[in-house]
């Protein structure tokens, strides 16, 4: 194995570096996705295991001014259930230099919270939404909350949270359908929709090929109603292929994580609510800052662990391959 290089940053041995950090405030949601959570949700994670707010803000500082991360993005479970999100983001914000800070919800009480988290120094949102019917809503969610949603989403975007970006993921017999009324839908309101390949990431462990709605499948049935350009430009680290819709300026994202992974272009590091950092969604190993921390290591120790976390991280997902294991860690313990 090459030895690492004496660099300051998360560098592994693909080439990648990494500067996007995905931070998980929560494990809990308000919503039982079904594809998510099981309708009694999990087994939480016990507070004390959870970092707190100082422990939260010092972890994402080290990431930020020794480990070279510029982007910072705020998940769970569902981020906005956290106590004290907005001074979280506020001690990110302070932090130099500035990263970029966003966040991944459901959107539910986004709409009383917008003006707050923009005053912190949240700079943009991503909200969740895989159907536009009230009904399907209630089947998929297990709740009664799409209008909670949508008066999130106007809330986003009217306080400044843009562009606000629309992820959904279409299942087989589920929402498969709605592929063009959220583009039209999205189109209409001003926001970016990106849809996203389901992953075997279930705590159920049900996740099955064929019922995942792949990325052609979503262009072709997209084309149906709209011409769709691929956007000229870099990709980058992005994830999402992007198409102009009708010669743009609007666009469609497509994330096919699984059927064109995009592994070779990641730049990611992810933190869990209890501390523990992870080099890749599909990791089947964890390094435990939060031992680390608490056991009073220094800022310049913290950061050694998480780079040799990082020079660990393996080429792909892996999900391809015919002995693929699905982490244990569900999704919303890690952080989608
Ligand atoms: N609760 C927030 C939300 O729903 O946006 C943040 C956490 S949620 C785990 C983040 C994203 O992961 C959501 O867009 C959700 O649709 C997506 N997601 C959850 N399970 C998934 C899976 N198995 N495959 C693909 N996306 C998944
Ligand atoms: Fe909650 Fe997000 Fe999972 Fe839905 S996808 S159950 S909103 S964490």
């Amino acid at each position: 194995m090459s030895a690492r290089p004496d660099s300051a940053l998360l560098v592994d041995r693909f080439g990648r570096v990494a500067t996007d950090l995905r931070v998980s405030l929560t494990d809990r949601c308000n919503l039982r996705c079904t594809y998510c959570m099981p309708a009694e949700g999990l087994d939480w994670l016990p507070k004390p295991e959870l970092l707190t707010d100082d422990e939260l803000t010092r972890l994402i500082g080290v990431a930020v001014t020794r480990l070279g991360v510029t982007d910072v993005r705020f998940t769970g479970g569902e981020p906005l259930l956290r106590p004290g999100l907005e001074a979280v983001i506020a001690a990110t914000a302070a932090l130099e230099p500035r990263p970029r800070i966003s966040m991944t919800t459901n959107g539910v009480s986004l709409d009383r919270r917008a003006a707050a988290l923009v005053a912190a120094g949240l700079n943009r949102v991503n909200v969740s939404l895989d159907t536009l019917d009230p009904v399907r809503f209630r089947t998929l969610t297990r709740r009664d909350r799409l209008a909670d949603v949508f008066e999130g989403l106007a809330a986003a975007r009217d306080a400044g949270l843009t562009p606000v970006k629309v992820n959904s993921v279409l299942m087989r017999g589920v929402n498969e359908d709605e592929a063009v009324p959220l583009l039209r839908f999205c189109l209409a309101h001003g926001y970016q929709l990106r849809f996203i390949e389901q992953m075997p990431l279930d705590p159920q462990h049900g996740w099955d090929r064929g019922d995942m709605v792949t990325a052609e499948e979503i262009l072709a049935e997209l084309r149906t109603e709209f011409e769709l350009t691929p956007e000229p430009g870099e990709r980058g680290g992005a994830p999402a292929e992007r198409w102009l819709v009708a010669g743009g300026p609007a666009a469609v994202g497509v994330i096919a994580s699984v059927t064109r992974p995009f592994c070779a272009a990641c730049d990611r590091t992810r933190l869990t609510a209890d501390g523990q950092v992870r080099n890749c969604l599909f990791s089947r190993s964890e390094t435990d800052l939060r031992a680390l921390l608490r056991g009073g290591a220094s800022d310049g120790e913290i950061a050694d662990r998480w780079r040799a976390n990082s020079w660990a991280k393996a080429a792909g997902h892996g999900i391809n391959d015919a002995g693929f294991q699905q982490p244990d860690r569900p999704m919303s313990a890690i952080g989608g």
